[in-house]
């Protein structure tokens, strides 16, 4: 691997988290064009291939290519996003958006979601540029725009309406790669491999106004509606054990009280609600069942008038193969005889996506990893949130959320600096991510 250029890609990441790209989920935010002219003039002049897509004004991606010798070999697609989301400032010890180099991390939002690799990638394909690298295969990058509010105008769009200019064999982005400690001894490197559905929806629910001063036997829909989600509340979805769960608590080495119980249907309702690590329980309850939280309600118009209609909104996820036809049979079914009065309209039905484990990049990817982490192993993970490879799953690409770290960050705090406050990454971590890219095109492709 090459020798450090670390201060390269410390450089670069400063200057993506200083653009302060944010995405507050209006088509209006982001800009991420002062990201993308930033890496276009990082790339430019190198030999590669450069493209820029722009499907409303200012949400720039960019797209580059080390174009390889034989039509037929794979490509890699290295996919970095160069949004972030919103910071609360009172919450960080440092300027989030400074980019400050300190005691070798370097604060801001974007260090680890996913400015980092975004930065780390880039710096990988600029140095094969520059050493005349030419694979039989094609080593793609591409810097997106919009990740942060579901890709509208940055993956979704480019899958939709570039299809041929993103074509891919592999994808690689976020998360996913940080060390976790074994049980049986070594580290476990977790890739992300699927990730949950989204069907998020409204109730309407439906009553009868009149004066409210008079509550007897009246039609009030803000109290159906406080039944609605008592039964939504109290619903217990069947475990779903998939693949993906089971080989990763397989290879994870957890003590055999644990394991025995997440492995088991019948078991793992009641360990999760036992379990007094909450953190733990709730991402193995999450990981292995259809969830729906009731997060949003609104009803009434005036203190004394009985509320003629109320709105519930529902936070649902599911899991590989559950689709929405399913998510409103469970609704209809918990509604019961208040299913006449309670409309159920999705705003958003977007199923659960997974890439196969057996992959040509998961054994080089392994591989690689244990020249870094002899005692390692990668395992497979499934995410409860959303990311861009799903756009690529689903043209039956596969895509893993991967990156590599240095010890220095424990899972749990890389987990809770994910949209969180005093983001930071160590430049380690970034060298580490820098030299498996590379590492990676070079073994792949050749
Ligand atoms: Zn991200």
């Amino acid at each position: 691997m090459a020798d450090d250029p670390t201060g390269e890609v410390t450089e670069l990441l400063q200057q993506l988290i200083r653009n302060g790209c944010v995405n507050d989920g209006t088509a209006g935010s982001g800009q991420e064009v002062r990201n993308a002219d930033l890496l276009t003039n990082y790339l430019e002049g190198r030999g590669l291939e450069l493209e820029r897509f722009e499907p409303v004004p200012g949400r720039t991606s960019v797209l580059a290519r080390l174009e390889g010798r034989d039509r037929d070999a794979p490509t890699l697609l290295l996919m970095g996003h160069t949004d972030v989301v919103p910071v609360s400032p009172d919450g960080w010890e440092r300027d989030p958006f400074a980019a400050e180099l300190v005691d070798g991390e370097v604060w801001g939002r974007g260090a680890v979601d996913m400015l980092n690799l975004t930065a780390s990638m880039a710096v990988a394909l600029r140095r094969l540029a520059d050493q005349r690298f030419r694979p039989r295969g094609t080593l793609a990058y591409l810097a997106v725009a919009d990740e942060e509010a579901l890709g509208h105008h940055g993956a979704g769009w480019l899958t939709d309406h570039a299809r041929d200019a993103v074509a891919a064999d592999y994808v690689i982005t976020e998360s996913g790669g940080i060390p976790m400690p074994s049980g049986q001894g070594g580290l476990r490197l977790p890739v992300i491999v699927g990730e949950k559905g989204t069907y998020w929806c409204r109730l309407l629910v439906r009553g009868t106004p009149g004066h409210a001063s008079q509550p007897l036997r009246t039609d009030n829909a803000l109290v159906k509606a406080a039944e609605v989600v008592r039964r939504v509340a109290g619903y217990r979805a069947p475990a779903v054990l998939h693949d993906v769960w089971r080989r990763f608590i397989a290879e994870m080495g957890f003590p055999e009280e644990w394991s025995a119980p997440l492995l088991d249907p019948d078991a793992i309702d009641r360990f999760c609600e036992e379990l007094p690590l909450v953190g733990l329980a709730r991402q193995a309850h999450a990981c292995t069942h259809l969830t729906i939280a009731p997060t949003i309600m609104q009803a009434g118009v005036k203190t004394n008038v009985i509320p003629d209609h109320a709105e519930i909104q529902l936070d649902i996820r599911t899991l590989p193969g559950q689709t929405g036809t399913e998510v409103r049979a469970v609704l209809e079914e918990l509604l019961g005889d208040l299913s006449e009065d309670v409309e159920i309209v999705a705003d958003s039905d977007d199923a659960s996506t997974a890439s196969p484990v057996e992959t040509p990049l998961w054994d080089v990817l392994e591989k690689l990893c244990r020249s870094v982490y002899p005692d390692s192993a990668l395992v497979p993970f499934m995410t409860v949130g959303a990311t861009d490879a799903r756009f690529f799953r689903r043209l039956g690409v596969p895509a893993y959320g991967f990156g590599l770290f240095s010890r220095r960050m424990s899972f749990d705090q890389y987990n809770a600096m994910f949209h969180g406050d005093n983001e930071r990454v160590d430049v380690e971590s970034l060298r580490l991510s820098t030299d498996l890219w590379e590492a990676l095109a070079r073994d792949l492709l050749v």
